[in-house]
């Protein structure tokens, strides 16, 4: 919002975590206005900034769990670290919005705009819900192999799926 100059001197030096991770928790706040960015999430939107997709893993039961809380959901361990999944997987679920709120680079009237739901190769039931693109929403579909791709909105990297071409397949 406020005007552009503020920025690189910023991070209060911090050292350790270099490059745009060395943000400040007020910092990163201000980055990801448009979100909730909070103790339980700070960890997965910094790794946003990497263009590393973390999600918390519980370091007792190796349990993988998507959203971010402070408890292993399966075994009530506090003991959850984010740590970076591989981004592949197959489209579990699938919406196409013709209306819906406004997004920078999402145009409604261009054709409805794809939500998917991806389940993750990590885990059954670990799932990350983002969109698709680099293919045209009538072809996306349930099963389909994606991986994650990173496209710029509200100025910050955003996670995204693109298809996996199937190995064997020449695209015609
Ligand atoms: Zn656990």
């Amino acid at each position: 919002m406020a005007g552009g100059a503020a920025g690189a001197a910023g991070a209060a030096g911090a050292a350790g975590a270099g490059g745009a991770g060395g943000l400040s928790d007020g910092e990163l706040v201000e980055r990801f206005s448009h979100v909730t960015v909070d103790r339980d999430t700070a960890a997965f939107y910094r790794g946003w900034l990497h263009h590393e997709l973390l999600l918390n893993y519980c370091d007792d039961c190796g349990h993988w769990a998507h959203p971010p809380r402070p408890m292993c959901p399966a075994c009530w361990s506090t003991k959850v670290t984010a740590r970076p999944v591989s981004g592949r997987g197959t489209v579990h679920l699938l919406m196409l919005l013709h209306q819906g709120p406004a997004a920078p680079d999402v145009d409604y009237l261009a054709g409805p705009y794809p939500v998917v739901t991806v389940e993750l190769d990590e885990q059954v039931g670990l799932r990350f819900t983002s969109t698709v693109t680099g293919c045209p929403a009538a072809e996306i579909a349930i099963g389909m192999p994606v991986e994650l791709h990173w496209i710029d909105r509200h100025g910050a990297p955003f996670p995204v799926f693109r298809p996996i071409p199937e190995p064997g397949v020449t695209p015609s």
